[in-house]
């Protein structure tokens, strides 16, 4: 456990009055796998999933494959904003956990925290920028643990850049949507242990057009179908071993005004998010 950065992620989490920080991310997808997180995570492993899959799989089983699916920028503002929308996700997943972001809550910090555990100020990724991490984060964990990992997204963006140098497999795709047919397409080849699947346009469109304009909710829904999706194939083509399907966005944001959103402040409406987790058995023959 990092001292610095457990007291960095508390902060936010007494500031919000949450129970839970984006950075407990990391420690619980390692315990999920009975994987040491890395060393610089200051998050704190959820009790509640791990209680979860003990009930499911027993005490001696882990997880034999995560799909981590994030859409970008979806809050807790969200959720209440278009809670049909969101209801759905939790139907499928079952488990939701009300957590806070990080400061500035943009997206290479946000993501930066949610893969290493590390705060801020132990992973150095303090503002909008894009260098190659250089803490240690759930992929290097995995990889040494010998697991096959994925990273499916967008060419350039914070997912496809930060994360790089590291013993994973990157997929850097020219849209969602085909970032989205590769996830299916790796789900259904069963090569990999661990994938993450990325998806920017919500918050692309939300910067754009407005937060809430007709073209950004229809993205969100679109994160939504994409999810449903996700989770099908991952029934249909992993149901045989234990696994594990998240929903793991990254911050929230908030107009500027009716043609244009952004984020990055220690606002609510940026810094609360909710994390999602689907635990299930593998069913022998399925
Ligand atoms: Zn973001």
């Amino acid at each position: 456990m990092n001292e610095i950065s457990r007291k960095e992620l508390q902060k936010y989490m007494s500031r919000y009055d949450v129970d839970y920080s984006i950075g407990d991310f990391t420690p619980t997808v390692c315990a999920l796998n009975g994987i040491t997180p890395p060393e610089a995570c200051g998050g704190m492993e959820i009790a509640p999933v791990l209680d979860q899959a003990h009930h499911l799989f027993g005490s001696a089983g882990g997880a034999r494959r995560t799909l981590i699916f994030c859409p970008d920028a979806v809050g807790q503002k969200h959720r209440e904003k278009y809670p049909d929308l969101l209801a759905r996700v939790e139907r499928l997943a079952g488990l939701r956990f009300l957590s806070s972001s990080v400061m500035p809550s943009v997206t290479p910090v946000c993501y930066a925290t949610i893969f290493s555990g590390a705060s801020p100020e132990v992973h150095g990724i303090r503002k909008y920028e894009k260098p190659v991490l250089s803490v240690p984060t759930m992929f290097d964990v995995f990889a040494a643990a010998g697991k096959q990992v994925a990273i499916v997204a967008v060419n350039g963006c914070s997912i496809d850049t930060i994360f790089r140098n590291r013993e994973v497999d990157y997929y850097s795709l020219r849209s969602d949507e085909l970032s989205h047919r590769i996830t299916r397409q790796l789900i259904k080849e069963d090569r990999y242990d661990l994938i993450v699947s990325y998806y920017t346009s919500h918050d692309h469109l939300a910067h754009v057009s407005g937060c809430d304009s007709p073209e950004t909710v229809r993205a969100l829904e679109t994160a939504v179908n994409y999810f449903e999706n996700l989770v099908a194939d991952t029934d249909r083509f992993w149901g045989s071993v234990n696994r594990v399907v998240t929903w793991t966005t990254d911050h929230g944001n908030h107009p500027v005004d009716e043609a244009s959103g952004v984020h990055g402040m220690d606002i609510p409406e940026d810094m609360l998010v909710n994390h999602y987790y689907r635990i299930r058995r593998g069913s022998p023959g399925a």
